[in-house]
């Protein structure tokens, strides 16, 4: 078949993971194709675009070597300090960035801040951006992908010697392959809201254990703070639907008065959660990143942060393979990269699927024992260590 263009690598889904993996491959002499499906009027209008990312210091890092970071800093907000509790007890933790010498463990920024600052440093790159493009048809052979496209009005097919898909929780490019996928669902769903509150946040963030599941509190300003609340599906829909007094009363009975008074800035929005592994990483010249490998629950705040490191470590890969002059799309260097991150992809998964069931719990003996152990912790220099090295995000690389 005849192609129209030929790329070296096609990126599908120009997200947050697959924009990053674009900007990490910039400057590279590769043709490079980036794949969206969204127009960028429909993306500014997504409410998805509102919610909150608690970024690790290790995904900072990264986003500064991408020439990111110094756009969106100036509209994040530092956590200089973490404070756990479990509701109706009196056990809670509290981490500080200075007991680890630290400035920050780590910062929170709005997803559509950091989406912005990623497509401006795109706009000027050599970097093609396909958008608003729907992949409709996949087929490997040896030595390249052949990929079908609709472009706006137009068909087109485009060849590439690496495919990644980078196309979200409901990929495509998965399903176009038929690799198949282990679902959990946790039959609960994160309430998304943003909040006006009477105290300044000082820099802390709060995550706090309810019988439903937790409840974090992202500073977002002083005065202003991102919240996650995650209940049963059935909760949900009532919560949902509540009128804005009713609700704040119900969040502010959950929350307590940590944080004074609170008042909403935003409409609350539902996301289902589900626990999404692909089945395997890789294919005959593709390979998968971010949500469409993972999609975890966001109580630790780690989906992004994951995500992002299957872009670095990737762009990595496929430099020094360039540079060796050596083929970055082969099934051995595919398998390569997919065995260099299953340690950070298992333990990720594992911490945060134990967290979701051990904290979500109103089963007594382990409310009871989650209780102990954050008065424990608070009083366990070595502990809160761990913890706090986990929130920055060094815990979790391999
Ligand atoms: C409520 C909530 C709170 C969260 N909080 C945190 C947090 O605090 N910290 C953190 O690290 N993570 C958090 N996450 C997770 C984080 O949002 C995701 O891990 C991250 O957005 C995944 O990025 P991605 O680029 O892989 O996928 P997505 O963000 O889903 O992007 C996929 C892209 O692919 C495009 N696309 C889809 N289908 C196609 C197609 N067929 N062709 C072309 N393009 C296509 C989509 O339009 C989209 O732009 C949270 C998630 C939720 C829901």
């Amino acid at each position: 078949m005849s192609t129209d263009t030929d790329y070296d690598i096609l990126i599908v889904g120009g997200g947050l993971v697959g924009g990053s993996l674009a900007l990490a491959l910039k400057d590279s002499s590769l043709r490079i194709g980036l794949v969206e499906a969204l127009s960028d009027a429909d993306r500014q209008a997504s409410p998805a675009g509102d919610r909150a990312l608690a970024l690790s210091r290790g995904t900072v890092q990264i986003l500064d070597s991408l020439g990111v970071w110094t756009d969106v800093a100036s509209q994040a907000m530092a956590i200089r300090h973490i404070h756990v509790s479990d509701r109706g007890h009196f056990g809670k933790t509290r981490l500080h960035a200075k007991d680890r010498g630290a400035d920050a463990l780590g910062h929170v920024a709005v997803a559509r801040v950091l989406e912005d600052a990623i497509q401006q440093q795109l706009d000027g790159s050599s970097i093609t951006r396909l958008c608003p493009a729907r992949i409709m048809g996949i087929r490997a052979g040896q030595d390249s992908a052949l990929v079908a496209l609709r472009h706006g009005d137009e068909n087109l097919n485009l060849s590439a010697r690496l495919v990644v898909a980078a196309d979200g929780g409901n990929s495509t490019v998965r399903t176009l392959l038929g690799i198949e996928q282990k679902v959990s669902a946790y039959g609960q769903t994160a309430i998304v809201v943003e909040v006006n509150i009477g105290k300044d946040t000082n820099f802390t963030a709060y995550e706090r254990f309810t019988s439903s599941g937790p409840l974090a509190f992202l500073p977002l300003e002083r005065r202003k703070c991102s919240v996650v609340w995650t209940v049963k599906d059935e909760d949900a829909q009532d919560l949902l639907h509540q009128g804005e007094q009713e609700f704040t009363t119900s969040l502010q009975a959950a929350f307590g008065y940590w944080l004074g008074p609170i008042s909403l800035a935003n409409r609350p929005q539902g996301f289902p959660l589900k626990l999404i592994q692909a089945e395997r990483m890789t294919d005959e010249r593709v390979v998968l990143i971010g949500n469409a490998m993972h999609q975890i629950h966001p109580v630790a705040g780690q989906g992004f942060n994951l995500g992002l490191r299957d872009a670095s470590v990737l762009a990595e890969r496929i430099q020094i393979q360039t540079r060796l002059g050596e083929d970055f799309g082969n099934t051995p260097f595919l398998h390569q990269y997919a065995e260099a991150r299953r340690t950070d992809l298992n333990r990720v998964i594992r911490f945060t699927d134990n967290l979701v069931r051990i904290f979500s719990s109103d089963f007594p003996p382990l409310s009871f024992a989650r209780n102990i152990a954050l008065m424990a912790l608070d009083r366990l220099p070595a502990a809160k260590r761990l913890l706090s090295r986990h929130a920055m995000g060094y815990g979790t690389q391999g």
